[in-house]
């Protein structure tokens, strides 16, 4: 075994073994993979090898579709078989509300260039001849489906690695990690210690132990997981060709065949955590045991659906452990504040998905970047909230759910409420209808008096509807109040601070006492972040974002901190802070600041401190509803008594609690973006729209390069606003735009204006189409509906009411 690596492998499961085959494609030849026990002793030898492209986020199913495609290459590469069966599949819906579902995911699909199509009961039963259509309604077909030999894949990854150069040590075990100060790793194994530059955790089941050996508190949990394989079934055995994969959601089961019978599995409502904390490093190619009660409800309804299944006998039952993340994704890239450690693991469908993890891990490995949208599998959307407690809680409930319809504007329940401002409880008497965002509970909408603080689910306008619109009037015709806790806030002092955020940020920095926007760029161009910037004099500055982002965020700022002469660190339990909005909120101000709150003195973009409420706090003139607005923020102990006295001064001024909904139906209004919707990696500040934020002419920042670059060319898409022809559903984000009969983009967000009142939809376009106004259609719950393209947004595109000098 060598002594010194460019990268350490840990784990021989379908992950490792795709990320080992991964980094020597990119050119990385200098990687070892260590394997504890034979290849696959995870969760990989027992899986059932099925794979397809549903994803409820867009990118991880382009990524899973990349998956399947590469099994042919990886064949190639190893002379390995991987055992390709590509049957293609049948979703099946028992209710109106699953074939809304199935036709979103059909739209979605449409604009990743996956080729979905809904299909009658009928043509389903064609295809699938074992289903009773009496039970169902109607389908999504899927060409790209089957299953693969996990064993194969996993080998076939391995020796295409070793073809191009890696080592693979089996019977190796990792038993201790110990940074090194070049930012290098002591791996210490049973079998000798290397030094590698990078270590990268792929341990599957053990993810959390080897977390662990870097000191991390991984949010990952294994779950238990039963399928079983039936005896021979005649019209198996007849079919001229190989059965479909089939997932019958209302039976909460998924079918493919397995030879002259067919492989039944699914996800229990009570699932089973495994090893919940600590997996025993003893665990290896052993099962656990059946428990037949556990599934045999839905297997019940199987045997309804399928009625061939019930004589059929079973063969063999397999019920084993793998791991899930809270949200069900896979966490997948480097630790904040760990130099050199990379992760992919929480990985629970490794042949749909093992592909995709194993390009984007080498990608950010190689070229610093993962290449393409991978925020929703990046570990960094979790923070340090996300407890063993907390994983726990989630994971059984996602594991739970993992057929159930999620509707767009359902909150799931499960380890809520976790954070909370000291606002809570008050907010909630006021009929606060609560979400969670980055485990913060924070007011969707408020509940009139009298009626229940309750959102129906739907893919349709909710009974949100009419309260969210009088929350937004309120705010447009008078003044209303919003809890600012989800906004992420960072202090970035010392001498060195505005030489540092002039590198890091795009835009320049403000003059002191004053706010900017800016956009921030990774090394290619590519949108990062977007953030309001304050100067606080002396050398101090505070940052605001997108709460979501934070450890995203703080992972970068980090990662570029000089040696010395910067600080910066995160006000989120120290800051806290109420939006007011709206003309009147200028007359609120004045009744509880002291200071002159005035036009010239505190005009349009102004950042200073003040007494507000008996407290010292900090205002900032900016709102992202488009009305005239404040921000104040005061410490985390004083916000109580800042609501009061807001809730006090505003009475005779109409003043109305507002919450997320209303937000977002006002900025859709102002065509204003958002982080992870309209700003992730993929885009550029130009296709953006924010390239104004943009000082071109400043001569260094991260990015500027390339930003020029891409400014210099025709940007490949734009950012336009539409109005939707929608009748009581709006368009949500992700649904394809077309034009002229064809796909050309995708629906970032969407939602109903309510003071304009029309529907309106945020997307990118092709920058070629982006000054047509005609011909778009969107599609919405699979109708093409209408959509016009606006040259301006929809509500004072000039900006005056934020302006505004007096009401
Ligand atoms: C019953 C069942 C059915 C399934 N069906 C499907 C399916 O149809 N389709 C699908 O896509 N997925 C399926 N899965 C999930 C799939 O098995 C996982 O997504 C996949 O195996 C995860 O692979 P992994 O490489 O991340 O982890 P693992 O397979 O757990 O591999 C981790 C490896 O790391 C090694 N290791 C750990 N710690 C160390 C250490 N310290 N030193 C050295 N080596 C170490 C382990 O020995 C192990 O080999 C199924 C799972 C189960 C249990």
């Amino acid at each position: 075994m060598k002594t010194h690596v460019q990268v350490a492998v840990i784990g021989g499961g379908v992950v490792g073994a795709s990320v080992l085959y991964h980094l020597t494609k990119a050119g990385w030849k200098d990687v070892v993979l260590l394997e504890r026990d034979e290849l696959t002793s995870g969760s990989t030898w027992h899986a059932a090898g099925g794979m397809h492209t549903f994803n409820g986020d867009p990118n991880v199913a382009k990524l899973q579709e990349y998956t399947i495609k590469l099994y042919q290459e990886i064949e190639e590469a190893s002379g390995q078989s991987c055992s390709i069966h590509i049957t293609a599949g049948v979703d099946l819906a028992g209710t109106p509300e699953r074939m809304d579902f199935l036709k979103l995911a059909c739209a979605r699909a449409r604009y990743l260039g996956l080729d979905m199509e809904i299909i009658s009961i009928d043509e389903a039963a064609r295809l699938f001849p074992l289903l009773d259509r009496r039970h169902f309604v109607g389908a999504l077909y899927n060409p790209l489906e089957g299953h693969v030999d996990p064993a194969g894949v996993t080998q076939a990854y391995a020796k295409a690695a070793r073809n191009a150069g890696a080592e693979v040590h089996r019977f190796t075990r990792v038993t201790a990690l110990n940074a090194r100060p070049d930012g290098s790793w002591d791996v210490i194994t049973d079998k000798g210690n290397i030094v590698a530059e990078h270590v990268v955790n792929a341990a599957g089941l053990w993810a959390r132990e080897v977390g662990r050996m870097a000191g991390l508190t991984l949010p990952v949990l294994a779950m238990e997981h039963q399928y079983l394989v039936t005896g021979e079934i005649p019209e198996v055995v007849a079919s001229p060709t190989e059965m479909l994969h089939v997932i019958d959601f209302e039976g909460e089961i998924y079918m493919r065949q397995e030879g002259r019978g067919m492989l039944i599995g699914t996800y229990e409502k009570a699932g089973v955590p495994w090893a919940e904390r600590e997996t025993p490093w003893n665990f290896s190619h052993e099962l656990l045991s059946p428990d037949l009660d556990r599934i045999a409800a839905s297997l019940e309804v199987g045997f309804r659906h399928f009625p061939a299944l019930e004589c059929a006998g079973i063969k063999r039952v397999v019920n084993g452990p793998f791991t899930f993340s809270p949200d069900g994704n896979p966490l997948v890239g480097p630790i904040r504040g760990l130099r050199n450690y990379w992760v992919a693991c929480a990985v629970m469908a490794g042949f749909s998905q093992g592909g995709g993890v194993g390009l984007a891990l080498s990608n950010w490995m190689v070229h610093g970047d993962p290449g393409f949208d991978v925020w929703a599998m990046d570990v960094a959307r979790f923070g340090n909230w996300a407890t063993t407690a907390y994983t726990n809680a989630k994971v059984r409930e996602n594991y739970s759910r993992r057929f159930r319809i999620r509707f767009p504007n359902e909150e799931l329940p499960a380890a809520r409420p976790l954070r909370t401002t000291p606002a809570y409880d008050r907010l909630k008497a006021r009929g606060a209808v609560f979400g969670a965002s980055y485990g913060l509970e924070h007011a969707l909408w408020f509940a009139p008096a009298g009626t229940e603080a309750r959102e129906d689910v739907t893919y349709h306008r909710s009974n949100a509807h009419a309260p969210v619109a009088a929350e937004c009037h309120a705010v447009r015709n008078a003044v209303g109040l919003l809890e600012i806790a989800t906004f992420s806030r960072y202090e970035v002092t010392g001498d060195g601070a505005a030489a540092w955020l002039d590198r890091l940020l795009a835009n320049r920095l403000p003059r002191e006492g004053r706010l900017t926007l800016s956009p921030m760029l990774n090394e290619n161009g590519r949108l990062i972040g977007d953030f309001t910037i304050a100067n606080g004099g002396e050398n101090r500055f505070v940052v605001f974002g997108s709460g979501i982002a934070e450890q995203y965020h703080l992972r970068w700022f980090e990662a570029h901190l000089p040696p010395s002469g910067v600080a910066i660190h995160s006000l989120r339990s120290e800051w806290i802070g109420f939006a007011i909005a709206g003309p009147r909120s200028r007359e609120l101000l004045s009744r509880i600041c002291r200071d002159d709150v005035g036009h010239e003195a505190l005009s349009f973009l102004s950042f200073r401190p003040a007494e507000v409420a008996m407290l010292p706090a900090h205002i900032g003139r900016i709102s992202f509803t488009g009305e005239l607005g404040y921000e104040i923020w005061v410490a985390s102990d004083g916000q109580l008594a800042l609501y009061d006295a807001i809730l006090a001064a505003g009475a005779d001024l109409g003043l109305v609690h507002y919450g997320a909904r209303a937000l977002n139906s006002l900025r859709l209004e102002k065509s204003f973006g958002n982080w992870a919707r309209e700003y992730r990696p993929i885009y550029t500040p130009v296709e953006a729209g924010i390239d104004r934020f943009v000082a071109w002419d400043k001569p260094d920042f991260i990015g500027r390069d390339a930003a020029l670059r891409d400014r210099a060319r025709r940007p490949m898409r734009r950012l336009v606003t539409f109005v939707v022809d929608a009748d009581d559903a709006d368009a949500i984000g992700d649904e394809p735009v077309w034009h002229d009969g064809k796909v050309v983009g995708w629906v970032t967000s969407g939602g109903y204006g309510h003071c304009v009142g029309k529907s309106i939809a945020l997307g990118y376009v092709p920058a070629a189409l982006a000054n047509a106004s005609e011909g778009f259609e969107i599609e919405i719950l699979g109708e093409r509906r209408r959509a016009a393209v606006q040259a301006q947004a929809l509500y004072d595109p000039k900006g005056e009411r934020m302006r505004l000098s007096q009401e």
